[in-house]
């Protein structure tokens, strides 16, 4: 049979904190051709700790692009069509190892991880001049979130990682780093790079002058030799060395938050979206303006599409537990033997029936940056069921995303007139109708909800010498959308919502 001819393919993995896929699109119609995804585990050593294995997360790309190659094989798919590969991340995860075997120098410390807690309270002791100084080199709090006070715990807490680096054997990268220098070649020539929206997530860079910041650097104690150099979203880094798809070029990459703003089309100024996944990321273009939020959101590089193409900022709200709350209610509370249940009890319930939820596992991200927090179910009375509280699971999530819109909305003095949303929780259509009752203002869902797979094969197909994807027309907007109306009268969402900022009152100050 003739294979069939589609033109030309990209290929996009998407490598997120719950799980790895590999989806191939046709450049000329944006259309998804075929995907494989592959679970992954987190491990929690201690109460606060979380990590990866950096091994299985690669084979679960090495395997994700595998195998759906073997698919399009079966659809009579030529997969010398595919030109180019981007790469979507978790962002701010930090792993170490060795240049000279490849070998980890330990797990994946994962951005959820709270073990830098008293790290973060020293560092912020030791801020020279005022306590500006982080902020506004990097547009980020000092938090444990961010990969610097990850890496300075490893620096000071891990004798083999002490070692190489003495040695000089040592590299540092957040999960596109590891990815991209192992694909391309790893101890064979592997190319150690990141890209700018990844590497302004790891706090040891300038969001102004693009570069590391060598101030900053010292700060944390981090030896300059261990990054990565750091090039724009959309440019060929290097090529596929093994594999199915060997030769290809890799040539887009951006951290998964960005890579979702750009497969939601969000090119203009003012224009926003919120991804649904482990966490919640609610990220707005500002563009060329590096805009501070007085508010508690972060200021982050949203892309730069080319070597001479400009820097994109964005202003972000960053909610850290969204998905992983029903994750939580499935393995730890065993209330659901599998996620899509959660929508089946929801339902059932009706309402959460005066039991709210906050989900404050890792402390509160934006807009509180509480460390202290941690969660709390309240409200409770001999009624409350489990249905009850997989609704207070579901509103949580919502109510979270409305303290960000809130914090938004403020910084910017214009209320954002609708949501546009995707990630893997969009598929739930209770959370996005009850999303929009508690936001009072419609959210708009793509029928396609992998935009971050999708803004990273862009990026890839408008890379400069691969040329398959114009980024320049003028009609760039997502088709075939899903629109949720709100559907309650804003007064009765107006308590929900001030019950929930009493309840979030409460689970600060937990821990010390
Ligand atoms: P990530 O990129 O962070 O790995 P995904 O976009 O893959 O995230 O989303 C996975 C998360 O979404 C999981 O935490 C899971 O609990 C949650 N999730 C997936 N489907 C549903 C659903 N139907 N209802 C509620 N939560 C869901």
């Amino acid at each position: 049979i003739e294979k069939t001819d589609l033109g030309p393919l990209v290929g996009a993995i998407d490598q997120g904190t719950s799980s790895t896929r590999f989806l191939v699109f046709n450049s000329t119609t944006a259309e998804l051709l075929s995907h494989h995804k592959i679970e992954l585990k987190q491990k929690f050593p201690k109460e606060g700790w979380v990590e990866q294995d950096p091994i299985e997360i690669l084979q679960s790309v090495y395997d994700c692009m595998e195998t759906t190659c073997e698919k399009l094989n079966e659809l009579n798919v030529d997969i010398s069509t595919i030109k180019a590969i981007g790469l979507s991340n978790q962002r701010e995860t930090t792993v170490i190892w060795d240049k000279f075997t490849g070998e980890p120098l330990y797990n994946a410390v994962v951005w959820l991880d709270l073990r830098t807690q008293s790290t973060v309270q020293l560092l912020s002791k030791k801020i020279p001049g005022n306590n500006n100084f982080v902020k506004s080199k990097t547009g980020l709090p000092l938090s444990t979130y961010f990969s610097a006070v990850k890496l300075h715990w490893l620096l000071e807490n891990v004798r083999k990682v002490k070692r190489a680096v003495e040695d000089q054997r040592a590299l540092f990268g957040t999960i596109d780093s590891w990815v991209i220098w192992n694909l391309t070649g790893g101890i064979d020539g592997g190319v150690h790079c990141t890209d700018v929206t990844n590497a302004s997530r790891t706090m040891l860079f300038n969001i102004h002058s693009l570069k590391w910041d060598v101030e900053l650097c010292e700060f944390f104690d981090v030896p300059m030799n261990m990054l990565a150099e750091v090039r724009s979203s959309s440019e060929i880094y290097g090529l596929m060395k093994s594999g199915a798809l060997e030769g290809v070029p890799i040539s887009g990459c951006l951290g998964d938050q960005s890579a979702a703003l750009v497969g939601q089309m969000c090119f203009q100024d003012g224009q926003a979206k919120n991804t649904y996944g482990t966490g919640c990321f609610l990220m707005c273009n500002t563009g060329t303006k590096c805009v501070f939020s007085e508010h508690g959101l972060i200021t982050t590089v949203a892309y730069k599409l080319g070597r001479d193409k400009p820097a994109i900022y964005a202003l972000e709200g960053s909610v850290a537990i969204t998905g992983a709350v029903i994750q939580w209610l499935k393995d730890n509370l065993g209330i659901i033997e599998t996620i899509e249940e959660i929508e089946t009890l929801a339902e059932e319930a009706g309402s959460a029936h005066g039991c709210y939820f906050v989900p404050a596992f890792s402390g509160l991200y934006a807009p509180y940056w509480e460390p202290t927090a941690r969660g709390i179910i309240c409200g409770l009375t001999h009624f409350t069921n489990k249905q009850h509280i997989a609704f207070a699971a579901l509103e949580a999530i919502c109510f979270q995303t409305r303290e960000i819109v809130d914090a938004m909305n403020q910084d910017f003095g214009t209320p954002l007139t609708h949501l546009q949303v995707d990630g893997a929780m969009t598929n739930n259509k209770i959370l996005m109708q009850l999303q929009a009752d508690v936001l009072n203002i419609p959210v708009v869902k793509p029928s396609m909800p992998e935009t971050a797979a999708l803004g990273a094969a862009m990026a890839a197909g408008a890379a400069k010498g691969v040329d398959v994807w114009s980024l320049e027309a003028d009609d760039l907007s997502p088709v075939n959308v899903e629109q949720f109306e709100p559907e309650i009268n804003a007064e009765e969402g107006e308590n929900r919502y001030s019950t929930w900022k009493k309840a979030v009152q409460r689970s600060m100050g937990w821990v010390v």
